[in-house]
C-alpha cells in the first residue's frame, strides 16, 4: 500500500486512455498523458475543457469511467484519495483560522504521527519565506502570504505529486505574477512533480516546463511553452497562446524548403518543416509581432512575404508597442505589433500600408477550423 509513502523526490504520472463521462457529457475523452518525475507540468485550456476533472481523477476525487492512472509506476486507479501520494492546493485553500501559521503547516504531519513535525513545518515555512510569520494567525496575512501557507502545508507532506488547481486565481495581478515566479523556484528547489491546472496562458507559459493544451476533453497539443508558441499545430492552440493572424490557402507546390501557398490575398511561402500538411488546404499562421508595417510598396525579394496594400483601420498605443489593425483585401483584419522606438514612425488610421515578414516566421496549421 502507498499509505504514508511520501517521497523525497517527485514521481511520474501516467494517464492511459482515461475517460470520464457524466450523464450526457464526456468531460475527459480517452486522455493519454505522461508527466515526467520532477517536472512542472501545466494543463491549460478554456473553461469546461475538462482540466479540473482530470486533476480530480488524479487526486482520486472522481472515478474514471475507463482507463488507468499510475503514479511512480504504481496503479492507483482504484486507490482511495488519502492513500495516493498526492496533495492538492486549491484556489480556495482553507486554513484553520484559530491556529497559528506554523500549526496550520504542522497539522497534517502531527495527525499522521510523522516525527519532528515542528522542525519540518518550520523548514517548509522557510521555503516559502514566511519564517517571520510562523506565530501569526492566517487572517493577519495578505492573500499572497496565505496562499504561500497553503503551499507550505502541501509541500511539508512531500507528496510525490503536487496538484495545483488555479491556486493563484484569487490573487490580484501583481501578486499573481510574483507568486508564479516563486512557485517555479520552489518547485525547482523541492524537486517534486507539479501538475498545475490553469486557464491563464501566461501563467502556464511562465511556470511550466511542459504545457498540454486541452480542448473538449482532449489534449490538442503538448510541448515546451516555446514550442507551442512558435509552432502551434492548430488554430485553437495558435489563438489560445497569444494572437495569430490566419490566412487560408491551397498549397500550389514547393520552392526548395518552402511551400508555395495561394491565398485570396496573394501567394505566400511557408517553410515545409513548419507546416502540419504539405499539400491541399492549409492555414498559414503568423504572429503579430513578426509582421513589419511599411508605408511604401516593398520590392519583392527571396525570403520575404508581402501582403497588401491594405489600410490601417485602428491604432492603439500600449507603451512598448503599438498595435495596428490593417484591413487587407483577401486577408481580412490583420494585427501587427510594432515596437515603439523614440522618434520611430507613427502611422495614422487610414494610411495605405504593406505588411512583410520573413518566410521562416510563418507556420502551417491544420485546415479544418478548431
Ligand atoms: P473550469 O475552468 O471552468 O473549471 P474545466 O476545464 O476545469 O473548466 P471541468 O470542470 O473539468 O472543466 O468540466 C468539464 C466539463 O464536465 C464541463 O462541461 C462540466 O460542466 C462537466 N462536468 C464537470 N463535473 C461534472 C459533474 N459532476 N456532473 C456533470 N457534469 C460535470
Amino acid at each position: 500500500a502507498m499509505t504514508g509513502t511520501f517521497a523525497e523526490s517527485g514521481a511520474d504520472l501516467r494517464l492511459e486512455q482515461i475517460t470520464k463521462s457524466f450523464p450526457g457529457h464526456t468531460a475527459v475523452d480517452a486522455l493519454d498523458l505522461t508527466v515526467p518525475a520532477g517536472s512542472f507540468f501545466a494543463l491549460l485550456g478554456p473553461s469546461g475543457c475538462g482540466k479540473t476533472t482530470t486533476l480530480r481523477l488524479v487526486a482520486g476525487l472522481e472515478e474514471p469511467t475507463s482507463g488507468t492512472i499510475t503514479i511512480g509506476g504504481e496503479d492507483v486507479t482504484d486507490t482511495k484519495p488519502y492513500q495516493r501520494p498526492v496533495n492538492t492546493v486549491f484556489q480556495n485553500y482553507a486554513l484553520f483560522p484559530h491556529m497559528s501559521v506554523l500549526d496550520n503547516v504542522a497539522f497534517g504531519l502531527k495527525r499522521r504521527r510523522i516525527p519532528d513535525p515542528m522542525t519540518k513545518a518550520r523548514e517548509a515555512l522557510h521555503l516559502v519565506e514566511l519564517d517571520a510569520s510562523a506565530d501569526k494567525r492566517p487572517a493577519s496575512l495578505s492573500g499572497g502570504m496565505q496562499q504561500r501557507v497553503a503551499l507550505a502545508r502541501a509541500i511539508v507532506n512531500r507528496p510525490a505529486l503536487l496538484l495545483l488547481d488555479e491556486p493563484l486565481g484569487a490573487l490580484d495581478l501583481k501578486l499573481r505574477h510574483q507568486m508564479q515566479l516563486e512557485l517555479k523556484t520552489i518547485q525547482a528547489e523541492v524537486g517534486l512533480t507539479f501538475l498545475h491546472v490553469t486557464h491563464d496562458q501566461e501563467e502556464a507559459m511562465t511556470m511550466a516546463d511542459t504545457v498540454a493544451v486541452m480542448n473538449g476533453g482532449r489534449i490538442e497539443q503538448m510541448g515546451s511553452p516555446q514550442d507551442l508558441y512558435e509552432l502551434p499545430r492548430t488554430a485553437f492552440v495558435a489563438n489560445f497562446l497569444g494572437q495569430s493572424n490566419l490566412l487560408e490557402g491551397e498549397v500550389r507546390g514547393t520552392d526548395g524548403p518552402l511551400l508555395v501557398v495561394a491565398t485570396p490575398a496573394g501567394t505566400i511561402a511557408v517553410p515545409a518543416d513548419r507546416a502540419v500538411a504539405t499539400s491541399g488546404s492549409v492555414v498559414v499562421g503568423i504572429r503579430p509581432e513578426k509582421l513589419k508595417i511599411r508605408t511604401s510598396e516593398p520590392t519583392p525579394e527571396a525570403g520575404r512575404n508581402i501582403l497588401g496594400p491594405g489600410r490601417v483601420v485602428d491604432v492603439s498605443f500600449s507603451g512598448v508597442s503599438t498595435q495596428y489593425l490593417v484591413d487587407v483585401p483577401g486577408a481580412g483584419r490583420v494585427s501587427v505589433f510594432a515596437q515603439n522606438s523614440k522618434g520611430g514612425p507613427r502611422i495614422a488610421t487610414g494610411t495605405e500600408v504593406w505588411l512583410t515578414w520573413g518566410v521562416d516566421h510563418g507556420f502551417g496549421l491544420e485546415a479544418h477550423p478548431a
